[in-house]
């Protein structure tokens, strides 16, 4: 640009100066020079110069006043080529001025286009930042969506961790995932232990004191919690430094919740279930439980032509039992007889309390003889059993019916009724006695 201006300055006062040292020289032709010094203003204006028209419009109306004043002649042509000069000057100086607004406007338009542009760039971004956002959220809930209905559909602990490890792994390929029942000797689930909460380990090489002698560089820890108890832990691990960050934990304590949630809904299904089929104060199975058991016993031993047998236990005097030592003490006997019960039981068989002091064991593939020897081994053992109650021993005996399918009865409620008539005869005879 420097050179172009040199040239213009060079080219136009180089000009001008012939044209000054031409009328020094031959003063005649003065009245010429002016329209030429016009063309040395056009030339510069044409190069973009804005000074150069001005200053030589002036020198020449210089050159122009110093000619007039020693030729008197040419004066009025002089005169007029001055002034041409001047509207030329003048002209070129409005062209010039509206070039210029045309050249400001069009600038300014174009930072306004810019402006714009930038504008659309940053709203652009925006765009495909909440689209990558939405985007995430969609699959995170479709992913929750899925965990929700996979571990909501099943009735098995252990099934809901494995379908949570799957979960978990499907989603954070690179990790080991682990679900253990108990902290154990892992420094990560006991940190997970003590915070009662989600634990994120960026690098276990720079925290050493919380989790010393760790076999991963980045994990996390999440307590399962069930009925506000921990009940096992979830562990995600790397090998990498800042494999997990806070958005990662935030995802995998939503999954363990879930999980956390089935495995509750699962212990109070079957906390309900056993409050229906179990006895609360025995811990045998309840009357309605032991109905529908002896129905599906019959028809499993007249679908395989196999024996069955039924025991009816009843307390003697008990009544007087709970007179003499107290109802506590009723109680404490019903819950040994219990056990006792149970010790005899195989794990075929099944032990019910029937009622208030009676019990019934069903003994499948016993024929009637197995059951009366069966009976008689269980009156012996409650017959010498010493029932310290407070410190004192106590004494109880019973008296038991044995009823026998197919040989005795071929329906549940037969071999029931037959079951209690010979208890009932057991009483009869001087109670402390089997009858079968
Ligand atoms: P029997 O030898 O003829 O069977 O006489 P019994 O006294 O054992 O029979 P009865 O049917 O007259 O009395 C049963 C008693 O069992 C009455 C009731 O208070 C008591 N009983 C029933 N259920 C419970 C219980 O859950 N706890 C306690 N402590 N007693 C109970
Ligand atoms: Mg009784
Ligand atoms: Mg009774």
């Amino acid at each position: 640009m420097a050179d172009s201006r040199a040239v213009t300055l060079l080219g136009s006062y180089g000009l001008f100066s012939g044209l000054v040292l031409l009328v020094v020289a031959r003063p005649e032709l003065g009245t010429a020079a002016l329209p030429a010094c016009g063309l040395c203003l056009l030339w510069s204006d044409l190069r973009k110069d804005g000074e150069s028209p001005v200053v030589l419009t002036f020198l020449a109306t210089v050159v122009g006043a110093v000619l007039m004043a020693r030729s008197e002649a040419a004066r009025p042509a002089l005169a007029a080529g001055v002034a041409s000069l001047w509207l030329l000057a003048g002209a070129q100086a409005a062209h010039r001025g509206r070039q210029f607004r045309d050249e400001r406007e069009m600038l300014l338009e174009q930072m306004n286009l810019q402006d714009q542009i930038r504008d659309d760039d940053r709203d652009l971004k925006y765009y495909r930042s909440y689209e990558e956002t939405v985007g995430v959220d969609t699959r995170l809930r479709r992913d929750l969506s899925d965990a929700a209905k996979s571990l909501s559909g099943t009735m098995d602990g252990r099934e809901v961790q494995a379908r949570l490890i799957a979960i978990l792994a499907d989603r954070f390929p690179a990790a080991r995932v682990t679900v253990t029942g108990a902290a154990a000797e892992d420094p990560l689930l006991l940190a997970a232990q003590r915070r009662r909460g989600p634990v994120l380990i960026k690098d276990a090489r720079q925290e050493q004191q919380v989790v010393p002698g760790a076999r991963f560089v980045s994990g996390v820890a999440i307590p399962l919690k069930v009925m506000r108890q921990a009940a096992g832990f979830v562990k995600l691990e790397s090998d990498e430094a800042g494999a997990f960050g806070p958005d990662e934990v935030r995802t995998a304590d939503l999954f363990a919740t879930m999980a956390s949630l089935s495995l509750e809904n699962i212990r109070l299904y079957e906390s309900v279930h056993r409050q229906a089929t179990h006895d609360s104060l025995t811990q045998l199975h309840s009357h309605r439980a032991f109905q529908q058991r002896l129905q599906e016993e019959v028809l499993r031993a007249g679908r395989s032509q196999t024996p069955l047998a039924l025991i009816m236990l009843d307390v003697d005097h008990f009544k007087r039992y709970n007179d003499s030592f107290g109802h506590q003490a009723g109680d404490q006997l019903l819950r040994t007889l219990a056990a006792i019960l149970g010790s005899f039981a195989r794990p075929v068989d099944f032990v019910a309390r029937y009622g208030g002091e009676e019990f019934a064991i069903i003994l499948p593939n016993f024929v009637r003889t197995e059951a009366v020897s069966l009976a008689e081994r269980v009156r012996a053992r409650v017959a010498q059993e010493p029932f310290t109650f407070n410190g004192a021993p106590t004494r109880a005996t019973m008296s038991l019916g044995v009823a026998a399918f197919p040989t005795d009865a071929t329906t549940p409620s037969q071999l029931v009724r037959v079951a209690d008539e010979r208890l009932y005869r057991a009483k009869h005879g001087g109670r402390n006695q089997v009858v079968g």
